[in-house]
């Protein structure tokens, strides 16, 4: 593991697409620099701001002073803060705000924001005169870690999450770690998930860091920094090698299908944020791998422990119910996206830094284990 950076220097990850390769630059106190890095990238470009209420209030307007003092002409569109945002009246209003602000092609729509303003701004730019260019500044720790970088982009459907969109990568991520400040603890710790699932799928050593290190992570600094460009290493070297996800992309979705379960019943909402159904359902990952005989169970015990020193929930006991039975548990589960043609594709775990795919999970034991895990709740 390499040592820390220094808190002054930003560190740029570079993320290897032929014909589309990006730089995220992750420092502290980096907005400042927004308008300099985009004029280097695109001289001339006009911007369109799109953030939600809540990041508005903190942000906006140094982003907006960033674009205009390196001479670029620059709107601003708030939406909404929260998950409904990422719906078609949303999304309409945000492409109608780009249009009527004569965006136009070489012009950059910029997402600040957390992963709601990312996804929708990232879809209206892959849309709207049929591509544009856009920016993620990132301002959630999920986001800088996860959503922010590798082109996933989109909306909701009544048919459920993330079910319109389209793979369209930035031209550049700027996640400002100074702009964490802000954010909720609770929404912090959901990020947190995000990072702690880097170590679990790949990497022992970087976990072994994170059970060292994490209450730096969480109070700021040089820390914090270094664990968000490891998980964005982490996930830049995973897309690089798999855009599509047609593959190795897969492992991204530790801790997802049995998270996606609990996060649906209990309505993707404020009862269960993202980030805390991925540690309930990393750690019914790992439980289920240690049952199997996959992982030693000293492993599961081990990474339960330390999500649950940060205060992420690992028990469904910790998440007031009501729960739906295991029938509705289940098909919840099948309902995911990562299931094809009916088959549900677990990301299981040899071990703390060993997971991988496990396609065709045998439903019959899955549905076993979510009984035994509904019974001790
Ligand atoms: P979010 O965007 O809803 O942000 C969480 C809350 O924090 C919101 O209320 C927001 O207004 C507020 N907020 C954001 N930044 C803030 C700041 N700096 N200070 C104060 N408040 C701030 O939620 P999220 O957890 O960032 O993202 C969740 C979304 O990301 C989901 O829709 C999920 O589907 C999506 N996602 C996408 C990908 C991808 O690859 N595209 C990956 C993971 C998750």
């Amino acid at each position: 593991m390499t040592a820390p950076q220094r808190a002054a220097d930003p560190t740029t990850v570079r993320v290897d697409l032929a014909g589309r390769a990006y730089d995220i630059v992750i420092g502290r106190n980096l907005l400042g620099e927004l308008g300099e890095r985009m004029r280097g990238l695109r001289p001339g470009a006009a911007a369109a701001v799109v953030t939600d209420r809540n990041v508005a209030g903190h942000h906006l307007a140094a982003a907006v002073r960033a674009i205009e003092a390196a001479g670029a002409r620059c709107a601003q569109i708030v939406v909404a803060p929260g998950e409904a945002s990422k719906r078609f009246a949303t999304l309409e209003q945000v492409c109608d705000a780009v249009l009527d602000a004569h965006i136009e092609r070489g012009d950059l729509v910029v997402a600040l924001g957390g992963g709601v303003v990312g996804d929708l701004a990232g879809f209206a730019a892959a849309i709207v005169r049929r591509g544009l260019d856009f920016v993620q500044v990132p301002t959630t720790l999920l986001a800088q870690v996860d959503s922010s970088v590798g082109g996933k982009t989109g909306i909701n459907s009544r048919h459920g999450k993330n079910l319109l969109g389209a793979f369209h990568q930035p031209v550049l991520v700027l996640a400002d770690t100074a702009l964490l400040d802000t954010l909720p603890p609770r929404q912090f710790r959901a990020g947190y998930a995000e990072v702690a699932k880097y170590g679990l799928i790949n990497d022992e050593g970087f976990f072994a860091w994170l059970e060292a290190n994490w209450r730096d992570v969480f109070g700021g600094g040089a820390a914090r920094e270094h664990a968000i460009a490891v998980s964005c290493r982490a996930k830049a070297g995973i897309v690089a090698r798999d855009e599509r996800e047609w593959g190795e992309r897969a492992l991204l979705n530790l801790g997802h299908t049995f998270g996606h379960a609990f996060e649906a019943a209990a309505g993707f909402s404020d009862r269960l944020l993202h980030g805390e159904a991925v540690a309930l359902g990393m750690t019914l990952a790992f439980a289920f791998s240690a049952r199997l005989g996959f992982a030693p169970a000293a492993d599961a015990e081990r990474m339960r422990h330390h999500l649950e020193a940060v205060g992420l929930p690992t028990r469904v006991a910790q998440v007031s119910g009501p729960w739906p039975g295991v029938d509705g548990l289940m098909d919840l589960m099948l309902q995911d996206k990562k299931v094809r043609r009916g088959r549900l594709t677990l990301i299981l775990a040899r071990g703390i830094g060993q997971s991988f795919v496990a396609p065709d999970a045998n439903a019959a034991e899955v549905r076993a284990f979510l009984a035994e895990t509904l019974a001790a709740a």
